[in-house]
């Protein structure tokens, strides 16, 4: 005979984990958690191959149903010592569906069925509360009128309304017992009117009809899109699941508490919740009575831990506390119920935890031996390292919200608004904690985006100037909150109907990107052994190299001490912006006279020789990637009249002069102009100065540390192999010259950055003279989507809540569109010379999703901001994990 029954708990356990497909997702998961030893309230599933025959014999149950329904019942009534339907103790239940997946626009769940007139009175006695027993009831009447007889639920709201409009009750919890009992007989009325037919007061109508209801759901409309949308066969049916209601507040020998087996906000091992004497789980919810600490170690005076409470249920918590980690191999966040001394467990999961928990756990747990230490490098989310390294608001502050821009660089930063990088610095300098605000930045305002705690920009994207020098600095930023209105001229910003002025003080959450008033505490980052561990175990699975994008020597440090194996870009344009460096480079672009020109360029070799080689000491012969300058010329142009009036007296010409040279560099589409080796090759003395000034200096450090070095050089922006062949050719003149000068001769790679359509499809053509690529995908991303870097802020957040983009691309690599070019300058690159070294150093190469493209294209390495070096580390372990996983399944 078929078994259309399973039962669940109490010692029988018909069920497994793995017969989803026959008992539903909810039902395999009772069967699991009972047949590992866990106490859970007993009861049974009904098969998901009862509701295919229901359908296929024209809305019949099977024959032997009912007799299978009515022996699982009465397992449940010895087991619990109650009846169905009886008057002094009768048992009710609950009737859930269960597909095999999870399905909205099915009946969901039906509770405390089994009450009637009768039973009702049972319950308030054997609880000692009608009021609760009542209130029951009218739930129980309430939850069946509308999903199992079709009653709309807004009319019992409306019949509740009225009731407490009339006898001037607030809330529900002001109702008597004896006002409930009235509203039960308006509800019975209600149903009554509206079904055609009376409320069911036989329990076993009752169920039969709850399991009608989850049957007939199957098939109802909404179940059917939802099914049609995620191809899921009709045929699968659901399971129905019936199961014995547990009650914590029937005396103080009852308790209902919420848990977790290990502290989800440290992650120490310890059990860790609350916990309250004879009360329901809502109790515990809603905050009216104050809950209790489970362990006596974490209880303060007064309290009354549920440990010395109640010993016996709290030593078969503990029981299970090791069962359910033994079992699910990870923290579990568990509901239990005691009822009369007996513990049962209503749900276990997996406990959602903060990043430093989530750490903590994963390396405990693998030396534990409960997990392996790969399953610990996939438990931590790489991203949430970010939480690890960056101070963070405190959860428990108060704040309001001014308004909201983009996460552009992680971490929390209070301070005091101020408009300009100079007055950043000056307040910095006497020691104030300060926030830079600018409608966008520029290199110019890098002194003052240094001296802030935090940047703040009202327009530009995620991978715009203030972000990506942010990040890079490890400063909080929040970029593109177009909600905000700054007005330089009157010191003020403006949301509305707020404004803050110079002075006062406001939070950035660059985690979030939002904007608080005034100044929310933060919580500084502590980075435990934890984290050197899980490093550690992660550098030993990965295979993509990880690098760093810095050109400071602070940041180069900041990237060792992370971890990078290297410098992946250095922007060498970060290098001509300070005030001993900037006059010169003003020079070098506006005069005419081409010995002042050359002065200049020569002025400003012996700054770059020196940058180059604090680089090179510092990163101790790991490899270094410098970038020949890219961004348009004019960002470098004197703006205000005192710098106008400075170069003009420097090359001895007046200001109207000035002005007019520097009208004529001006470009309309700068990010698209006359940047990157088009400026090389227009201008070939600056790159050949910058050439001079790398292999000076890796000569001179070479000398001094004994260690070989091998500078790359990388060339920008390039579209065509000519523009390349032509720049190479005249680099290695350069150094052929200096080399012959210094006597001595020097290893040295020459590659370029992919970051333009033309260049990925044109690549086996470049990479004829490219000893690497590094792609460029923010350039790339741009220059793809035809879609401006710096403009995006103002209108891809819309794209992307609106559902045209899954995500931002400038954040995420475009794997479709972006990465389909990625992948083809791979291919076409290695065609050329398999040996071709591939990395990248757009932001992507900090996100962990993008990294997991980037491993499959099968880069060499990711270049990233030095605070995403540790992320990174991650998730290309992550990624090698992923990539293992799948050619040992394709291979089985
Ligand atoms: C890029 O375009 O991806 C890149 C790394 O260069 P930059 O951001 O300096 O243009
Ligand atoms: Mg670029």
């Amino acid at each position: 005979m078929t078994k259309w029954v399973y039962s669940f708990g109490d010692g029988l356990n018909e069920g497994r984990a793995d017969m989803r497909n026959l008992l539903g997702g909810k039902g395999a998961n009772l069967a699991e958690m009972a047949s590992i030893g866990l106490p859970v309230p007993p009861g049974f599933t009904i098969t998901t191959e009862v509701c295919s025959a229901f359908y296929e014999n024209g809305r019949k149950y099977p024959d032997a149903l009912e007799a299978q329904v009515t022996e699982a019942l009465h397992r449940v009534e010895q087991s619990m010592g109650l009846r169905f339907g009886d008057a002094e103790a009768p048992l009710l239940v609950s009737v859930r569906s269960g597909a095999r997946v999870s399905m909205p626009g099915m009946m969901d769940t039906v509770l405390n069925l089994g009450l009637n007139d009768e039973t009702v009175e049972g319950l308030a006695r054997s609880s000692g509360d009608a009021r609760f027993a009542w209130d029951s009831y009218r739930r129980f009447i309430q939850m069946y009128g509308s999903v199992v007889m079709g009653v709309p639920h807004h009319h019992f709201e409306d019949v509740l309304e009225q009731f407490k409009r009339a006898h001037g009750a607030e809330d529900d919890t002001a109702i008597t017992a004896d006002q409930w009992r009235t509203i039960v007989t308006d509800y019975r009325h209600l149903i009554s009117t509206h079904a055609g037919t009376d409320f069911p007061t036989d329990p076993h109508d009752q169920l039969w009809g709850a399991i009608g209801a989850v049957f007939g759901s199957w098939m109802n409309p909404r179940a059917n899109t939802y099914r049609k949308l995620h191809e899921i066969p009709a045929s699968w049916g659901t399971a129905v699941n019936v199961q014995s209601m547990v009650f914590g507040n029937m005396g103080d020998d009852c308790a209902t508490g919420v848990c977790f087996t290990r502290d989800p906000s440290t992650g120490e091992n310890v059990f860790y919740g609350e916990y309250l004497i004879n009360a329901q789980g809502e109790d515990v919810v809603a905050g009216i009575r104050t809950p209790q600490p489970m362990a006596s170690v974490r209880a303060e005076a007064g309290q009354q831990p549920m440990e010395t409470v109640l010993p016996e249920a709290y030593s078969e918590l503990m029981r299970v506390r090791s069962v359910l980690e033994t079992h699910y191999k990870d923290m579990q966040d568990i509901e239990f119920t005691v009822q009369r001394n007996v513990l049962y467990i209503l749900q276990t999961r997996n406990g959602k935890r903060t990043a430093a928990a989530a750490l903590k756990i994963a390396i405990d747990m693998a030396r534990e031996g409960l997990i392996t230490q790969e399953d610990a490098i996939r438990r931590v989310p790489a991203s949430s390292l970010d939480q690890l390294l960056h101070p963070t608001l405190d959860p428990k502050a108060e704040r309001v919200q001014l308004t909201r821009g983009l996460p552009a660089s992680p971490g929390a930063a209070a301070g005091a608004v101020v408009f300009s990088a100079e007055e950043c610095e000056a307040r910095a300098a006497k020691g104030e904690d300060v926030i830079l605000v600018r409608i966008e930045t520029s290199p110019e305002d890098v002194h003052g985006m240094h001296a802030a705690r935090g940047v703040l920009t009202t327009r530009g994207g995620m991978t715009s100037h203030a972000a990506v020098v942010a990040r890079g600095m490890g400063r909080v930023c929040v970029a593109g909150a177009g909600g905000i209105h700054v007005d330089y001229a009157a010191g003020t910003l403006s949301v509305g109907a707020h404004t803050v002025a110079q002075g006062e003080w406001i939070t950035l959450d660059g985690g979030t990107g939002a904007v608080y008033l005034g100044r929310v505490p933060t919580i500084p980052p502590t980075l435990s052994d934890d984290f050197n561990t899980l490093m550690g175990w992660a550098d030993a699975v990965r295979r993509l190299g990880v690098r760093a994008n810095a050109e400071t020597p602070e940041d180069a440090r900041t990237a060792r001490r992370f971890g990078a194996e290297g410098i992946g870009l250095a922007r060498t344009e970060h290098m001509f912006f300070g005030p001993d460096r900037i006059g010169f480079v003003r020079q070098m672009i506006i005069a005419d006279a081409e010995d002042v020109r050359q002065k200049a360029i020569a002025a400003l070799l012996p700054f770059q020789r020196e940058d180059f080689a604090s680089l090179f000491r510092i990163m101790a012969g790991l490899p270094v990637t410098v970038r020949l300058l890219d961004p348009p010329l004019h960002e470098f142009l004197p703006h205000a009249e005192a710098e106008i009036a400075e170069v003009a007296q420097g090359l001895g010409k007046t200001a109207e002069e000035v002005r007019a040279r520097c009208a004529a560099l001006a470009e309309t589409n700068p990010m698209l102009g006359h940047r990157g080796c088009r400026l090389g090759l227009t201008s070939p003395e600056i790159y050949a100065m910058q050439v001079r000034a790398l292999i000076q200096a890796a000569v001179m450090v070479e000398k001094e540390t004994g260690k070989p070095i091998r500078p790359e050089i990388m060339i920008p922006l390039v579209a065509t192999q000519a523009e390349l062949a032509v720049t190479r050719r005249a680099a290695e003149d350069e150094i052929a010259k200096v080399l012959k000068e210094e006597g001595t001769n020097l290893n040295y790679d020459i590659g370029t950055m992919i970051e333009l359509p033309r260049a990925a499809i044109q690549a086996d053509r470049i990479a004829e003279y490219a000893d690497f690529f590094s792609f460029g995908t923010n350039d790339l991303t741009q220059t793809t989507f035809g879609l401006s870097r710096d403009d995006a802020g103002s209108f891809l957040p819309y794209y992307v809540d609106h559902g045209l983009l899954p995500r931002d691309p400038f954040v995420s690599i475009d794997r479709d569109g972006v990465g389909a070019l990625v992948r083809l300058g791979v291919e076409r690159g290695r065609q050329t010379s398999p040996d071709l070294k591939l990395g990248i150093c757009g932001e992507h190469g900090g996100d962990p999703d993008s990294i997991a493209f980037f491993d499959e294209v099968g880069l060499d390495y990711v270049s990233c901001s030095p605070f995403r070096v540790p992320v990174a580390r991650l998730a290309a372990a992550q990624a090698a994990l992923a990539t293992r996983q799948r050619v040992a399944s394709s291979a089985a």
